[in-house]
């Protein structure tokens, strides 16, 4: 199968001679386990982390090696009681064409629900990221204005999406560029602007106007942080989600300058993994499968095609390329 392989490691931005093309020959397929034609893979923004070699929440990759993460797939042959050819399932051994999986270790995808892509945005860990994040993390309640930072990506825009769904009073997002703001008030947010046309806190004092915000869901960090803690109202919360400002910070970077803000405001700032809510899994799936049926939440995509192109898919989400979920295509 051909694979991409960590060649080294990126220091700061990665560029295209950290990854490889490789061949690499599949395994005999054990008892309990299921070969898969990957339709699929994502590229995440996690990802990055992953590529340094420092003890994180999830294990670096190891050089020489092909990479991982999610992809969807069709099984091709089983050798598991739990999954039959011709299954789509989603599972953890993107970045190659095909992948010896083992069954339990892959979730079947109900493509009468949405298409295959789906279940790795917005049916997927996407989805749950900002469904858990926005609900249960930042504990959401109808009524809050809310704030989310990297809000045309995958994450960002489902989470303004459900906010509007639950009744927030107001939803704000900030993106890169003046198309994906014109691309969130299509999508029902309140307001919108683009954090390159000027400093972040002016742009959401403004956009907030004289009612604050009550919820702030980061995807960023940096400056977007530091101006969601002055914005905030009292009580306000924090969904500490993502800083990919810093992802190819090669120096820590400093924290917020206003964090004593936290104090006088009584703020809560929580971070969170996926990984750690997925006892909300189901009632995520149940919800979002609704939205997505009745049009309440819309989900775009970004999608390159071929795995030689897949490096350059996952530079250009750092870059901010995407609107929507960042996907690479490998066949149909
Ligand atoms: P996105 O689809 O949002 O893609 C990343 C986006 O980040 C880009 O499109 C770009 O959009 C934006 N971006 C890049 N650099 C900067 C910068 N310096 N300042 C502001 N924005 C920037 O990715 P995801 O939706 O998959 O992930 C969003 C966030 O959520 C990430 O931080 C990710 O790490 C985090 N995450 C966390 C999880 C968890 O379990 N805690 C799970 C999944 C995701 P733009 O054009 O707007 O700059």
């Amino acid at each position: 199968t051909r694979e991409i392989q960590l060649a080294s490691r990126p220091v700061g931005r990665p560029v295209p001679e950290n990854f490889r093309l490789a061949e690499s020959a599949l395994p005999e397929l054990g008892d309990g386990q299921i070969l898969v034609r990957n339709l699929f893979i994502s590229v995440d923004p996690y990802m990055r982390g992953r590529m340094n070699d420092v003890k994180s929440y999830s294990a670096p990759f190891a050089l020489d090696k092909a990479l991982d993460g999610g992809a969807v797939g069709e099984v091709l042959a089983s050798r598991s009681s739990q999954h039959k050819e011709g299954d789509v399932v989603v599972h953890s051994l993107g970045w190659r064409e095909y992948a010896v999986v083992e069954g339990d270790a892959a979730t079947t995808a109900d493509t009468g629900l949405a298409p295959a892509s789906a279940f790795l945005g917005a049916l997927g860990m996407t989805g749950l990221t900002a469904y858990a994040g926005l609900l249960k993390v930042a504990a959401f309640a109808p009524g809050d204005a809310v704030f989310v930072s990297g809000a045309a990506g995958a994450v960002g825009s489902l989470v303004g999406q459900i906010a509007k769904a639950m009744g927030a009073s107001r939803v704000i997002g900030s993106a890169g560029s003046p198309a994906k703001v014109a691309r969130l008030l299509e999508l029902g947010f309140d307001a919108a602007f683009d954090y390159h046309d000027g400093p972040v806190r002016e742009q959401l004092e403004k956009a907030a106007g004289p009612n604050g915000i009550d919820v702030y869901f980061d995807n960023v960090g940096g400056e977007h942080l530091e101006a969601a803690l002055s914005v905030l109202n009292v009580g306000g919360r924090v969904a500490m989600c993502g800083a990919i400002a810093q992802y190819n910070s090669t120096e820590p970077t400093p924290a917020p300058r206003n964090l004593m803000l936290a104090i006088g405001k009584q703020l809560t700032l929580k971070g969170f993994l996926v990984g750690g809510q997925r006892q909300h899994a189901a009632e995520f799936a149940g919800k979002m499968a609704g939205w997505l049926a009745d049009g309440t939440v819309r989900y775009d995509e970004t999608i390159v095609d071929g795995l030689e192109n897949a490096p350059q898919a996952f530079m250009d989400l750092l870059d901010g390329a995407n609107t929507g979920k960042m996907l690479v295509r490998l066949q149909g």
